[in-house]
């Protein structure tokens, strides 16, 4: 096998435009404008809908995988599974026809297959030709820039650190007494949003929490959390996999960062490559497949500046890392069977997990309920500083949902990451 999964790089590129206007920067001015249809020009995020030539070649599969011990088996197999049904005992994702013949020669079953480009058109709603109300890198960086500078009493940004391609990952900070990479011993909470590249409203929601928090500093609960706590929120988590995935100006449904791989590929999973049971399951060793673990842990610049970021912030106690989609609320561990040691820890994972699921209507569970899945970014920040870290699967149906959906997922999520915050100090009062 090789280059299976490589997205495709034939498409119409509309000319990229920026947005005419100035940028919307407070929330409820970015809530309007996502409510509002874009106007011409405002194309900075491609068309929707996969186009046929885009998707060439690629389809939707729907496998037979029975349990958990064959979903993990897929994964390793290079499969990414993006929606799974237990009832069914069937997974679904995107595959190539040499990924299909190597599942085929490894017995798995394809039950079925479409088109990439005609799934996608069925699963998109009627939304606006453009997702112009998504934020790039360009216009994330910016935001940023702006609610640090319109709030430097009590926000600052820094960088944790640069992509391969020297994209600086912003950090948008939050904390009345500290500023930058100054060091603060108030309890923190650490937001990360978008490591898989194609999970667009995964950097949505973290971003427009940021705005919410500088709209509502005023609010005496928030104004609490501000002053009591140091809350780290770094919306992009992997820069360089996001603008691969949207420059064309048709989605590339590219999922991983843009490391140069020994075969000519490109990119690792950056939610493999954590050192927590690396590579033991659930990830592939083939470079081109979207479960690639990459040639050792931590060999990425992406998941060594998070690593080196959070060892940096011991004070840190909460963490979620957003992703998209299946609508869970996943908690450690992700990479084995086994539930966490300390039992006063998972009595505050189960018990924040079914809080959050209540404000978000996300179903909460272990992340390895579903499978097996090691160098999990979750796994290793728990396991390493002690943190109580969950993995969000935000709503949705496909990576491309469309700007309908990002008010409603924003929202919910505020309330989830409020609720986060009220539990930061002591995350076991109560238990
Ligand atoms: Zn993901």
């Amino acid at each position: 096998m090789k280059k299976i999964l490589l997205p495709l790089l034939l498409t119409v590129a509309p000319a990229l435009q920026s947005f005419a206007a100035e940028a919307p920067s407070s929330y409820e001015q970015l809530l309007k404008h996502i409510t509002t249809p874009p106007a011409a020009g405002d194309a900075v995020y491609p068309a929707a809908r996969a186009s046929a030539s885009q998707a060439a070649g690629l389809y939707w599969v729907t496998i037979k995988a029975a349990d958990k011990a064959e979903r993990t088996s897929l994964l390793e197999q290079g499969f990414d599974i993006i929606e799974v049904d237990r009832a069914k005992g069937t997974v679904s994702g995107i595959a190539g026809q040499e990924l299909m013949d190597h599942l085929s020669s490894k017995s798995f079953s394809v039950l079925s297959r479409r088109p990439l480009a005609e799934h996608a058109a069925a699963v998109s709603k009627d939304f606006p030709a453009a997702d112009a109300v998504y934020h790039n890198y360009k216009e994330t960086t910016d935001l940023l820039r702006d609610l640090a500078a319109r709030n430097s009493d009590i926000a600052s940004l820094f960088s944790i650190g640069k992509t391969l391609e020297g994209r600086d990952i912003w950090c948008l900070r939050v904390n009345s007494s500290a500023k930058g990479e100054a060091p603060s011993s108030k309890p923190g909470a650490f937001f990360l949003g978008n490591i898989h590249a194609r999970e667009h409203l995964a950097d949505e929601v973290p971003l427009l929490f940021a705005a919410w928090l500088m709209d509502h500093r005023n609010d005496a609960d928030v104004k609490k959390y501000i002053s009591t706590l140091d809350i780290y929120i770094v919306p992009m988590g992997n820069p360089d996999g996001v603008e691969y995935d949207i420059k064309n100006g048709s989605y590339q449904y590219f999922r991983k960062n843009l490391a140069k791989n020994s075969d000519g590929s490109r990119g690792v999973d950056l939610n493999r490559n954590f050192d927590s049971w690396w590579c033991e399951a659930g990830a592939s060793t083939y470079p081109g497949s979207d479960t690639y673990c990459g040639p050792k842990a931590f060999s990425e610049p992406e998941s060594q500046h998070i690593r080196d970021f959070m060892l940096a912030r011991r004070n840190i106690r909460t963490h979620i890392s957003y992703h998209s989609y299946a609508s869970e609320i996943l908690y450690p561990y992700g990479g084995s069977d086994s539930d966490v040691p300390n039992a006063k820890d998972k009595q505050a994972f189960i018990k924040h997990a079914a809080e959050m699921g209540k404000l978000t209507g996300y179903e909460p569970l272990k992340s390895s309920e579903m499978y097996i899945a090691t160098g999990d970014s979750c796994d290793w920040a728990y396991d390493a500083t002690g943190a109580l870290s969950f993995t969000f699967e935000l709503e949705g149906r496909g990576f491309y949902p469309g700007a309908a959906i990002v008010k409603g997922a924003v929202e919910r999520n505020i309330k989830a990451a409020v609720y986060l915050l009220s539990v930061t100090d002591d995350p076991y009062r109560g238990l």
